[in-house]
């Protein structure tokens, strides 16, 4: 896949080429294309490597110079993301702050707040994890059951938060607790940074279907965050929640597409291995496979041109998360089909190669930042103005 962005960035991208031939090597460049948002391969790796990006100060290329960022605009930005999975660099293990936490703080969070933690995001010195989910409040997250109190200058949070991704690593959570106990559903919510290291914070990794402790259950007994941890106003925290949830996925969304086009050449280059292209059947679904791909690029590239050219994304933004997850474990099972017997044997310690890996990581995609029902609602309801479903 080439673009051509012009030449308005065309300094900036020969720069980032260079920079990129020049540090993506050793032990970096073996680990290419290693981890995603919900994998924690070769966790040290990466962090390394988001060190290496920091000093070469290619983290926050569109965050204000002020708090470390680049100060560039959103084409730059595009740019980037792209020429980053161009290269196919690793994934970064700090993406979580970058792409939702620090926009978050960006859009709505104070002064101070931009101030003590934006810097240390892109020095990738805190790492953060999200505490939004709870047992029964995921899909419905306006269930959220902790509670936060105030006492004096500090919220007093308890509570139990599931699913936090990399949670075992954060140093900071931004969690969403009731701060009004007489309040119900979106009313009395509030969103607060909360550091882990204290003896009110728990946190226990769960293990995934690829065997990794990539995920975890936090406990919260009594811990404590000061006063000025909000973000935004104390009881709009679905609001500030909503502002993180609806930023905007165009750039963020260009790696996993790259990363889906090298499957799907993967899927035809093992079909050929196999002789697969002779059956007319499994050529029909490998076509199938390789098309999906392409409308992903072409819906994915269609949002990136709206907002460049600062309209607002169509509906497409809104129909790409459920048709790439889809899509997505759709091709896995067939390269998982055509690997045949041999797709289902392991190596020592439960090691997977990429395409298992990849498979078995695909069937979280269906789940998480919004499940395909949800996402199907939200179609219905927002884009095709279908009756709504009927709330508690
Ligand atoms: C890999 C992974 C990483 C995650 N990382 C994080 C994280 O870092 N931080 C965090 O806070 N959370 C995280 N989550 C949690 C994620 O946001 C939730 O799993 C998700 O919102 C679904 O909620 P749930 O698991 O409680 O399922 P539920 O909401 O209980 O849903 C169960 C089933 O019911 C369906 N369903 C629910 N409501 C409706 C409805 N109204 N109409 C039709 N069907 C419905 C769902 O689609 C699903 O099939 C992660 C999840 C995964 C899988």
């Amino acid at each position: 896949m080439e673009l051509d962005f012009g030449p308005a960035v065309r300094d900036f991208r020969e720069e980032l080429r260079d920079w990129l031939a020049d540090h993506l090597v050793g032990e970096f460049a073996e680990h290419r294309g290693v981890g995603g948002p919900t994998d924690g391969a070769a966790w040290e790796v990466r962090l390394a490597w988001d060190r290496e990006l920091s000093a070469g100060g290619w983290l926050g290329v569109g965050w204000p110079r002020e708090y470390g960022g680049r100060g560039l605009g959103l084409l730059e930005e595009i740019v980037f993301e792209y020429e980053y999975a161009r290269a196919n660099a690793p994934y970064r293990a700090t993406g979580n702050a970058l792409d939702l936490l620090g926009p978050m703080l960006l859009k709505v969070g104070g002064e101070e707040q931009k101030k003590r933690f934006l810097p240390p995001i892109l020095a990738v010195e805190e790492l953060w994890g999200q505490g939004f989910s709870e047992p029964g409040a995921g899909s419905d997250l306006a269930s959220v059951r902790t509670r936060a109190e105030r006492d004096g200058e500090a919220w007093v949070v308890s509570g139990q938060k599931v699913w936090t991704s990399f949670g075992m690593h954060a140093d900071w959570l931004y969690v969403l607790a009731r701060t009004d106990p007489d309040s119900v559903r979106h009313m009395g919510l509030t969103m607060l940074l909360l550091p882990t290291d204290q003896p009110g914070v728990e946190i226990r990794p769960i293990r995934n279907l690829a065997g990794q402790d990539e995920f975890a259950e936090v406990f919260l007994s009594d811990a404590r965050t000061d006063a000025g941890m909000v973000v935004g106003e104390v009881g709009q925290g679905w609001r500030t929640a909503m502002a993180t949830l609806g930023i905007e996925r165009g750039t963020t969304l260009l790696p996993q597409q790259l990363t889906f086009e090298r499957e799907a050449e993967s899927l035809i280059e093992l079909a050929r291995e196999r002789g697969a292209l002779d059956d007319p059947m499994l050529r029909r679904r490998i076509v199938d496979a390789w098309i999906s791909v392409r409308v992903m690029r072409t819906t994915n590239l269609r949002t990136l041109a709206e907002l460049t050219a600062g309209r607002t994304p169509g509906a497409q933004a809104t129909t790409a998360k459920l048709y790439a997850s889809t899509r997505h474990q759709r091709l896995g099972h067939l390269v998982q089909e055509l690997a045949g017997p041999a797709g289902q044997i392991v190596g020592a310690d439960y090691g997977l190669d990429t395409r298992q890996r990849s498979f078995l990581l695909s069937l979280a995609e269906t789940i998480y930042g919004g499940s395909s029902e949800i996402q199907r609602n939200i179609i219905g309801e927002q884009i095709l103005g279908l009756p709504k479903e009927p709330r508690p």
